[in-house]
């Protein structure tokens, strides 16, 4: 019985893996997405139903789950090099004479695009990947393994292994597409978009929570393998094996035979990048034999077999016509040039971010002048420079805006920040809508049938002015509104009544006080249990709870200080929304655990992985990733990491079993 579930378990992992391969590496999936769900589905079944077929690597651990606090820092077994950079055709052919000084025999050359996002080494051994880990300063990274295992195009475990182990090297990149949609979904949930994919691949491996980064839709692109064997002889080989053996290795790469070839592709390339799914800010051209690779070896700095060739960016002077000012959702002040329309990177440039006062100041930008426009990895191009020379005679020095462009506020800077703010809050129009917005997106209230037009909506006809006036809201209301159909009009009635449901820490992210995101808002929760608590606290006393910095007691201090908002709380209260941890909670909470660390590791039987964690934090303890000689406990399950057990056993760090930590508490 026993064997042929472990059949079946093996059987699943193996189909899904082949499914997501074709999916993802191949972009040619051969069933549906509602079928792989089922299978991926019928597969969590069974492994959790037979936890002692537990594995690390398999598809139904892509959905991540695991917290990494601090991320362990683990020094390079081959050092990840920089590259130098050339410019021009010229470069090249000198870079060709440096490296034909070295080698005699007829060089051959490999031409990839030069992905642009966050460099990755990853170690492989017996086929299966071992650690993920960042390029840090090149001798050294943070392992981010738990995060990168949620990229669906990198194999877990590989169809063929075609060196025993070996490191692999790529780019973690987020596609153009994904990157797009990902900020769509922030700008309608009245967040702060993200300026570039290269930042946001980058920003995404730093992520604590790995079911976060699982949501992002990265990919990961591999460029070098790097491994004993003497079985391959050039790179290009390399890379077909590697591509075989399940990893996405982009069909772009191509052999040179000479730097005039080299240049083609570059020329080539430089025409078709814009019509890529992702970003490329150049070539990488490398030496293909491997044998030629040693004999040339490295600088300090980079291999002397390899040089990136960068695209130029692209710019374009133009007339600056007018500054103009806007007020994002929470209130932050980003001027903006409107421009004379330009052609740029294969569209017409009208307007270009100016960031901040500084930048302004710092260029000496004014209305007037020619400017020159830059498209760089930033989707909203920016201004890198004034022509002097063509400056109009009677121009003068651009004084940045004193008041809010939509509320007519007097705008504050406070030190430190590099922007302006309109804090009428609960007053200006955009910081209406968007506190609105982001109190009742998913993360939050989650109001179902309400959406950011019709808050929109209901602004403008003067029924809601801050989101304690949504449950004042009837459906007679409602109905008069352009476009509101019974049904919708219903929704939102009802949508709202379900909200005073949502727990405490939900709602206090919600409120939209400065600084208090969804991890901040769930330790305030715990600790305080009540906003009464919470809004009576002083700055010490917030400063006082794990994690909670000067900048968070500040702006807690400054928002329990202003009477509209606890007016707005008050109303809030009387409603019924939930502004204390529920009865369920709080009995649940002890400080049995306070002041001990516990690592977590294996699989549990009674509970969760998860439940687990959140009993030792509803206990006061605190999780950490790794072990270390803080680390009070170290709960093992079925299947403990080896390498963790022998920390633990090294550092004497007590190990307790599942049933001896429930005892615990
Ligand atoms: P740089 O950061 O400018 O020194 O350039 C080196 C980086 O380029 C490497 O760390 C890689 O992350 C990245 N890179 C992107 N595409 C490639 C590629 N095809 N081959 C080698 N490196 C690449
Ligand atoms: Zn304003």
């Amino acid at each position: 019985m026993s064997q042929s579930v472990e059949n079946k378990i093996h059987e699943l992992r193996e189909t899904l893996r082949q499914h997501n391969h074709n999916y993802y590496v191949n972009d040619a999936p051969t069933i549906s997405d509602f079928e792989f769900d089922m299978l991926l589905k019928e597969l969590e079944g069974l492994e959790s139903a037979n936890p002692e077929f537990y594995d690390k690597n398999s598809p139904t651990q892509r959905v991540g789950g695991d917290v990494t606090k601090n991320f362990e820092t683990v020094v390079h077994n081959n050092r990840m090099y920089s590259l130098d950079n050339s410019y021009s055709l010229e470069d090249l052919l000198d870079w060709e004479k440096r490296i034909q000084k070295i080698i005699e025999a007829p060089i051959e050359y490999t031409c990839e695009l030069k992905y642009d996002g966050a460099s990755i080494n990853l170690t492989y051994e017996k086929g299966e990947l071992v650690k993920a880990v960042t390029r840090g300063d090149g001798f050294q990274g943070d392992d981010v393994t738990a995060n990168v295992k949620t990229i669906r195009s990198l194999p877990l475990k590989l169809k063929n292994e075609f060196v025993d182990s070996f490191e692999i090297r790529g780019e973690i990149i987020l596609p153009l597409e994904g990157f797009n949609k990902m900020n769509k979904q922030r700008a309608d949930a009245g967040e702060e978009v993200y300026a570039n994919p290269r930042n946001t691949a980058s920003g995404s491996l730093k992520l604590q929570d790995s079911a976060e980064v699982a949501k992002r839709p990265l990919d990961c692109l591999l460029y070098q393998v790097v491994s004993n064997s003497t079985k391959y002889n050039s790179h290009a080989q390399l890379l077909q094996k590697a591509k075989d053996s399940g990893f996405k290795v982009p069909d772009t790469i191509r052999i040179a035979k000479s730097i005039s070839e080299v240049f083609d592709f570059v020329n080539e390339w430089d025409e078709k990048r814009h019509d890529l799914p992702y970003e490329t800010d150049g070539v990488v051209i490398k030496v293909n034999s491997i044998s030629q690779q040693e004999e040339l070896g490295y600088t300090s700095k980079a291999p002397r077999w390899a040089i990136a060739y960068k695209f130029k960016t692209e710019q374009q002077s133009t007339l600056l016509n007018e500054i103009t000012y806007q007020v994002g959702r929470t209130g932050a002040i980003t001027p903006v040039a409107n421009l004379e329309p330009v052609q740029l990177g294969g569209t017409t440039v009208r307007r270009a971010s100016l960031h901040n006062a500084d930048q302004i100041e710092k260029l000496d930008i004014r209305v007037g002048d020619t400017v020159l426009v830059e498209k760089g990895g930033e989707i909203i191009p920016k201004i890198v420079g004034v022509a002097l020379e063509k400056r109009p005679n009677n121009s003068s020095k651009t004084e940045y805006a004193k008041n809010c462009p939509e509320c007519n506020t007097e705008l504050i800077r406070k030190e430190g920040d590099a922007k302006h703010y309109c804090p009428n809050e609960f007053g200006c129009p955009t910081q209406i809508t968007g506190r609105i917005q982001h109190f009742i997106s998913r993360k939050t209230m989650d109001i179902e049938g309400l959406g950011g037009e019709t808050v929109d909506l209901l602004r403008k006809n003067g029924l809601v002015k801050n989101y304690a006036d949504l449950y004042d809201l009837k459906k007679e209301m409602l109905l008069p509104l352009d476009r509101m159909a019974e049904k919708s009009a219903q929704n939102i009635i009802e949508g709202i009544e379900k909200s005073k449901k949502i727990p405490f820490e939900k709602v206090l992210f919600a409120l939209g006080i400065r600084f208090v995101g969804e991890t901040v808002a769930k330790k305030l929760a715990r600790h305080f249990k009540n906003i009464d608590a919470l809004l009576a606290s002083s700055i010490d006393e917030l400063i006082a709870v794990d994690e909670i910095g000067e900048r968070i007691a500040d702006s807690i201090v400054a928002f329990a200080n202003d009477n509209i908002t606890t007016s707005i709380i008050e109303r809030l209260k009387e409603n019924g929304v939930q502004l204390e941890l529920s009865e369920a909670v709080l009995e649940n909470q002890t400080d049995k655990l306070k002041g001990k660390i516990f690592v977590v590791s294996g699989v549990f039987h009674q509970v969760s992985r998860n439940e687990l964690k959140k009993l030792i934090e509803d206990n006061g303890g605190k999780v950490s990733s790794s072990i270390s000689k803080k680390t009070s406990f170290v709960v093992a399950g079925e299947n403990m990491g080896p390498s963790k057990l022998e920390k633990a056993t090294n550092l004497e760090v007590p190990i307790l079993n599942e049933d001896e930590f429930l005892a615990l508490i």
